[in-house]
């Protein structure tokens, strides 16, 4: 009987999913697997709800936003009981791996599953580029260029009439969306959860600027800077006499035409996945470093953003009893990555702010 591989989308959409199952499809149907979809990520195959892709289902979406197999969250998943539901379901039709594409909790389900003993590929795909593994995820360059081109239009409408808009763009626990947009679109401030910052900073550099005779301000805040964004606006309004408005972009950003580099990016991964089920791999995910596409172990990058995020959020706790399975260089290897991603991430702010200077 011919082998299947599943593919599924699954947790937050991202532009390039698409694009992801088609080169999965693809790719396994040239290397003599049988494809499934299975809908509504995990749901699906609790459900039965999965679908049969040819080369032909897979036409005409590499350029679509969204997912065609639909995302969804699926409670379920979480619990043991049902991990091994979903791998009874995979037996019986003769799955020989999944590729899962999502964000890491996603890969937590992944995981769980090839725990079961159905092997899992994970793939990135994540607006937010939250996975510190991997330098890239899939449909956060769109999500860039879609921020840029709609913070651009606020530019003009705030040149206009001499304001300053406050623009919150989304990042859960991360600011690598706006703190490049923010460079991109030469914002007067940037506000990320990675970074501490003074407000006062802030509402002086607007003054100072103004005094210059800057008309126009942009004021960025990652989605991460919880409960901020709005109340920030009308701070800015009220001890700067500027006037100010406030926007946040949220969903908008998730939707749109992939871009060239998101295109690329799920090609080389959904082949990249089907290649590492092929090799007997499992429980990794698809990541580049240096241009390459790499498998990553899914726990140890579960554990390093862990290891990362909580350095800044306080939600977020640092993964000590994880850590106790780890040797001693591995840990040490896991503390320099982190501290690279940081490293990354100040030099931008240091950049953002010598060319937000806006002194004579
Ligand atoms: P994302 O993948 O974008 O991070 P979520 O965190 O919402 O999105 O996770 C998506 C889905 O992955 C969940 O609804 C659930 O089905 C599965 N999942 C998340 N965390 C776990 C976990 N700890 N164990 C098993 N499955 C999980």
């Amino acid at each position: 009987m011919q082998k299947t591989i599943g593919v599924l989308t699954s947790g937050g959409d991202a532009p390039g999913m698409n694009a992801a199952v088609r080169a999965v499809t693809r790719a396994a149907i040239k290397k003599g697997f049988r494809v499934v979809g299975i809908r509504r990520g995990y749901n699906g195959l609790l459900n039965n709800d999965m679908v049969e892709l040819t080369t032909r289902d897979v036409a005409d979406i590499i350029q679509r936003g969204g997912t065609e197999i639909f995302t969804a969250r699926c409670k379920e998943f979480r619990e043991w009981e049902y991990v091994l539901k979903a791998k009874d379901i995979c037996v019986r039709d003769n799955f020989a791996g999944i590729v899962v594409i999502g964000g890491d909790g996603s890969f937590r389900g992944a995981a769980d599953l090839s725990k079961a003993g159905i092997p899992c590929v994970g793939l990135p795909g994540t607006i937010d580029n939250d996975i510190q593994c991997s330098e890239y995820t899939i449909g956060y360059d769109t999500a860039m260029n879609t921020v840029m081109e709609l913070v651009d239009k606020l530019r003009d409408t705030s040149h206009s009439h001499e304001r300053c808009a406050v623009v919150e763009v989304m990042g859960r626990n991360a600011g690598h969306i706006a703190l490049n947009t923010g460079v991109a679109c030469g914002a007067t401030a940037i506000l990320v959860p990675e970074i501490e910052f003074d407000i006062e900073d802030v509402i002086q550099k607007i003054k100072n600027a103004r005094a210059n005779g800057k008309e126009q301000f942009i004021v960025i805040v990652a989605e991460g800077v919880e409960n901020y964004s709005e109340k920030l606006a009308k701070t800015i309004q009220e001890k700067t006499g500027v006037e100010t408005k406030f926007a946040r972009l949220a969903h908008i950003v998730r939707g749109g035409s992939p871009s060239l580099a998101d295109r690329l990016l799920a090609a080389r991964m959904g082949v990249a996945a089907v290649d590492m089920l092929m090799e007997g791999m499992e429980n990794v995910f698809v990541c580049e470093r240096d241009g390459k596409m790499v498998p990553a172990d899914i726990q140890e990058a579960i554990v390093m953003d862990r290891m990362y995020k909580s350095t800044f959020t306080p939600s977020v706790k640092y993964p000590e009893e994880a850590l106790k399975t780890y040797s001693p260089e591995k840990i040490e290897y896991m503390m320099n990555f982190c501290v690279m991603r940081e490293k990354e991430i100040k030099e931008l702010i240091t950049t953002a702010e010598d060319i937000s200077n806006y002194s004579v």
